[in-house]
């Protein structure tokens, strides 16, 4: 892994890619690389022993063309100012090639949470939706889950959030639990999109899903459903890998299982069906038709990418390749499907669990999961279409020059402002 490319500047190198396929002017472009506004806040909180600690917070809102911000809200040690500028960027574009009402931001409080109890977990993060309070709202600013958060800390936000303002309003939030007004099928969302993507990606290079190899790298929530998903539809699952390790049977092995054994031991690692330990490093060179990254930015850089030896490439995490990873996976010809469109089932499905909120009027599962895949196929169609018109090497440079352009029409045809 490679932590030197920050994240924020390759964000930037990828819409000056996009920029030279667009009539957009230089201008609006430079505009379309910065964040509108950063919040940077000082969170105290008192610990279980009685002493006060204190933790760095943000909240960047990135764009608002197309609707109110819309993103998640991490807890890592990495997060920080240019991390969150970067993950509200990818948000912005992720909204508009899934074509959803909505714009992009990303928060995050630095922080280990395994290093910290449940209770204070819950103080840090009323304290976080007390500072957010003025920024957020259904239609201002609509947090969701990210690394190491979820439901619980939704509810959290979501109480503290209504509790402050004397109201119901379910929709400043999404990624909540089914009782306290999330959707069914938010969960899987972005597993989901992943595998869906993945697979209209196999459809179009003419590859057969049924019996092709797949490697997982992180095995949190979108990357082990991707696994379980991908299995189901009749690939062959190989390798998966945690921040302990990897593990590798070329002949296949239940993801389910390792999962579970995940939950019983804290990592895939040790996991009975594995007929090898193998490196992070490792899970990502396999030679394998399809590689799921699902862990953190920057896992490929441009010496791994020598290396890597998959066909397609559908990225769960979010900005898993460096932009020079990137070149060098347009030489080997990897087919990369972007992030912000394998990805974007989450903020789907979120955009669902919204729309219910406001209509207080909940969908089926079934439902839900057809809606999902309309959306991502004809996303996925919508950069295939710019991929050849463009004659374009870079499925991502496609999916950007769609997404661009739906942002700076929005803009233009919002009108100046003095
Ligand atoms: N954190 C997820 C993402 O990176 C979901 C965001 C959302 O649902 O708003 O896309």
């Amino acid at each position: 892994m490679s932590d030197e490319a920050n994240p924020f500047e390759s964000l930037q190198s990828q819409i000056d890619e996009a920029a030279n396929y667009l009539d957009v002017g230089g201008d609006e472009i430079e505009r379309l690389k910065h964040p509108e506004r950063v919040l940077e806040t000082n969170l105290t909180i008192e610990g279980d022993d009685g002493d006060l600690e204190r933790f760095t917070a943000f909240r960047s809102q990135f764009n608002g063309d197309r609707g109110p911000y819309k993103g998640g809200i991490r807890y890592h040690p990495q997060v920080s100012r240019d991390e969150v500028k970067a993950l509200s960027g990818w948000m912005t574009y992720k909204t508009a090639i899934v074509d959803i009402p909505l714009g992009g931001g990303k928060g995050g409080i630095a922080l280990d949470p395994d290093d910290y109890s449940e209770a204070e977990l819950e103080r840090l993060t009323r304290s976080f939706a007390k500072e957010l309070r003025p920024l957020i709202g259904e239609d201002r600013d609509v947090p969701a889950p990210d690394v190491n958060t979820g439901q619980r800390e939704m509810n959290w936000i979501k109480d503290t959030y209504e509790t402050l303002e004397n109201t119901t309003e379910p929709g400043v939030i999404t990624g909540k639990a089914l009782d306290s007004g999330g959707s069914e099928g938010r969960v899987e969302a972005t597993g989901r999109s992943t595998v869906i993507a993945a697979r209209e990606a196999f459809d179009y290079l003419d590859k057969d899903l049924e019996g092709a190899t797949v490697a997982v790298q992180g095995y949190g929530n979108a990357g082990w459903i991707a696994a379980k998903l991908i299995d189901e539809m009749g690939a062959t699952v190989v390798a998966a890998s945690d921040s302990s390790g990897g593990i590798y049977n070329p002949d296949g092995f239940d993801p389910v299982a390792a999962k579970e054994h995940k939950n019983e031991t804290g990592s895939v690692v040790g996991y009975e069906e594995s007929d090898e330990e193998i490196t992070n490093d490792e899970v990502l060179t396999l030679d394998v038709d399809l590689l799921i990254p699902a862990a953190l930015e920057n896992a490929i850089d441009a010496d791994l990418a020598e290396d890597v030896a998959a066909d397609v490439i559908s990225e769960a995490a979010n900005g898993p390749l460096t932009p020079a990873a990137d070149e060098v996976l347009e030489e080997t010809d990897v087919f990369v499907i972007p992030d912000i469109l394998a990805n974007a089932g989450g903020v789907t499905v979120s955009y669902f669990e919204w729309v219910q909120n406001r209509q207080r009027f909940y969908w089926s599962e079934e439902r839900v999961n057809e809606e999902l895949e309309t959306i991502i196929v004809d996303a996925f169609d919508a950069l295939v279409e710019t991929y050849e018109e463009h004659d374009l090497e870079n499925p991502r440079t496609a999916a950007y020059v769609v997404a661009i352009q739906r942002v700076a029409d929005a803009f233009e045809e919002a009108g100046s402002w003095p």
